[in-house]
Order: C-alpha cells, then structure tokens, then sequence
C-alpha cells in the first residue's frame, strides 16, 4: 500500500525531527529553544528545497508547481501555513486575542 508506505515515512520523519529538537535541548539545558527549532527550520527548509528541484523537461507535468524559484517558495508556505493551523500548538492559551472570562 503506497499511501500507508507514505503515511508511515511522513510520520516518522515528523517525528525524528522532534526527537533531534529534544535531544539537542536535553543535551544543553542553558540552549535557547528558539536557537534549535531555527536550526532545525533551516535544516528542513534545505531538504525541502532540495527535494523539489524540477527535473530537466520543462513541459513536465509533475513539476509544474515548483520550475521556479518564486513558485517553489508559494509550494512551501502554502505546507507551512497548512502544517501549522493543523498542529495542536498552533493557538496558545496565552495569545493576546484570546478572550480572558
Ligand atoms: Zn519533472
């Protein structure tokens, strides 16, 4: 099954690139949080980008979405942005917009 191959892969690159954040954070408890989750964006960010290189058809299909740089960037944080609403940390009970009884 290609989509449960898929589903498991996704999982579990999501969930190594969690366990590297802990791991870096437990190993220097004085580490700034911020400092390892920005390293570990860039990281992402890096691989992404590398994935999504259009191969050397420029009428292919598949690749339409990303033969450009510009269009390559829109892929990402349309993910982004998707990836975040959907993550339990998206909204904090400390937002400044949440109503306080
Ligand atoms: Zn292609």
């Amino acid at each position: 099954m290609v989509a449960e191959t898929e589903h498991s892969v996704f999982d579990e690159a999501a969930d190594q690139v969690i366990e590297l954040g802990n791991r870096l954070a437990d190993k220097d408890p004085q580490v700034h949080l911020w400092d390892i989750a920005d390293g570990l964006l860039a990281g992402v960010i890096q691989y992404w980008l590398y994935t999504r290189q259009p191969c050397e058809d420029p009428d292919c299909e598949e690749c339409a979405p990303v033969n450009t740089a510009e269009r390559r960037l829109a892929a990402l944080l349309q993910d982004a942005q998707r990836l975040a609403a959907e993550s339990e940390y998206y909204h904090s009970p400390n937002d400044i917009n949440v109503g306080r009884a």
